[in-house]
């Protein structure tokens, strides 16, 4: 019996095997032939080998930030794949290049950027997505380096030191943001030309005050990057009439608005494959710093290549594909993939709530999106850091390997500053505790399960 994936994916790629034959035939060299029993072998032992992965499809998975792209994204992808069409320039992928420019501007508009006048592109993740805005925080502040919070993806670390830029790193407060006191502190010293927040930290999807960020930075010509590659889509939820995010977690959401540039990856929220990142400014002249020509590929129009704005060359043009489509079916509406990230959210309150009814279990922070974090009290009574972090190290190995129902959650570790006002007895360095991203909309259902089997263990 196909299942709907794999019915999508045949019937689009048939759609491009009819365009193919609008050509003249021709023969295969047979350098390329390959029976279909050798086909069917190799592919055969690839699904024993992909049997090493967790199960990400399913509910029972609530660990990292993993989840299969929507069927329409996985169809859109491997139809225009057949094609394979480069982003790079409109001579490599004219359609996707389109694709790309509707997307984009579709992007800009939710956040609230104007978008007919700012600047943006895909990228293949957010790592490099990030690394432009970094980029182009350096070219706009030769001499300045850039701050962020100890809360903030690594990456921004390692890429200013790839910049060669300075950092400053500020102290997140016990709910995971920026320290506010911190950045004034930090901003006073007129070394910053950038200050780069979270939407939606990595560890916690914990939501930086991007209103008084703004407020602070722009009081002294210093930029914002708003670092929203988890959290970028929950913009859709933060409508002033909408009680999905806590009222503060809106606001900020909001503020993104405000801010110089901002990251959003479309294969995290974005029902999309791996390869799908996004990187957009507010002001579309900082395309100056891109500027470049290109001997081998931009020949066909005074139309603007997605290269010229871009620091990678090669990029997937079925990426843009597979976005577009996607958005087509679930466009950025509260009502469209808001409506699913409205149930990862519920999820995550649910579950927030019903560790808190819990005399043995505490969360670490309210959660902001749909990422929860807690931690499980041994019923000794033993509140050494070492016995708890024993206790969740156990549990987690047990949960996964467990025949009958088996739970796949994520750990993190935590510092003692991020622990602030509980009363644990540290004896270690950090505090290993649970960490789960519920960001499949099937987890609303499966969190009364999940918690039941989380908190009460038996084999
Ligand atoms: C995932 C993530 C990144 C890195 O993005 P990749 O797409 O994995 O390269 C950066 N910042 C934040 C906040 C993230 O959650």
């Amino acid at each position: 019996m196909p299942d709907p994936w794999s019915e999508a994916v045949a019937a689009a790629t048939a759609r491009i095997a009819e365009w193919e034959a609008l050509w003249p035939a021709f023969d295969g060299s047979p350098t390329l032939a390959l029976p279909e029993e050798r086909t069917s072998a190799i592919l055969a032992d690839l699904g024993e080998r992909l049997r090493e992965n967790s199960p990400f499809f399913h509910p029972s998975y609530a660990g990292q930030m993993l989840k299969p792209p929507h069927p329409i994204a996985a169809a859109a992808y491997a139809m225009a794949q057949r094609i394979n069409p480069n982003n790079h320039a409109l001579d490599g992928g004219p359609a996707t290049a389109h694709l790309e420019i509707e997307v984009v501007r579709d992007l800009a508009s939710m956040i609230g950027f104007d978008p007919l006048h700012s600047l943006g592109h895909l990228t293949s993740s957010g790592t490099i997505a990030n690394l432009e805005a970094l980029w182009v925080a350096r070219e706009s502040h030769p001499e300045k380096g850039i701050l962020c919070s100890d809360a903030a993806h690594y990456t921004h670390q390692r890429m200013a030191h790839l910049l060669r830029m300075p950092v400053a790193v500020v102290g997140a407060d016990p709910t995971g943001r920026m320290d506010l006191d911190a950045l004034e502190t930090g901003l006073a010293g007129g070394n910053i030309g950038t200050v780069v927040a979270t939407a939606g930290t990595t560890a916690t999807g914990a939501v930086d005050d991007i209103a008084a960020i703004v407020e602070l930075a722009s009081a002294k010509g210093v930029r914002v990057h708003v670092d929203a590659a988890y959290g970028g889509f929950f913009r859709l939820l933060a409508g002033a009439d909408d009680d999905a995010l806590r009222t503060d977690t809106a606001a900020a959401f909001r503020a993104i608005a405000r801010a110089d540039s901002v990251v959003i990856d479309p294969h995290k929220h974005g029902l999309q494959p791996y390869g799908c990142g996004s990187v957009l400014f507010r002001d579309p002249a900082v395309g100056r710093f891109y500027a470049h020509d290109s001997p081998y590929t931009y020949f066909t129009s005074s139309e603007l290549h997605l290269g010229e704005i871009s620091l990678e060359c090669s990029r997937a043009g079925a990426a843009a594909a597979a976005l577009w489509a996607t958005l087509q079916a679930f466009p950025l509406r509260p009502d469209g993939l808001g409506a699913i990230l409205r149930q990862t959210r519920h999820a995550a309150v649910t579950w927030a709530s019903l560790l808190r009814d819990e005399p043995n279990a505490r969360l670490i922070v309210d959660p902001e999106l749909d990422i929860i974090t807690f931690y499980l009290l041994p019923e000794s009574g033993d509140w050494r850091t070492s016995a708890i972090s024993a206790l969740t190290q156990e549990r987690f190995d047990r949960l996964m390997s467990t025949p009958r129902d088996p739970v796949y959650l994520a750990t993190l570790r935590v510092p003692p500053a991020h622990l602030g006002d509980h009363d644990l007895e540290w004896d270690s360095d950090t505090l290993l505790a649970f960490r789960s991203v519920l960001m499949k909309p099937e987890h609303l259902d499966a969190v009364p399960a999940l918690h039941d089997r989380v908190v009460r263990f038996t084999e």
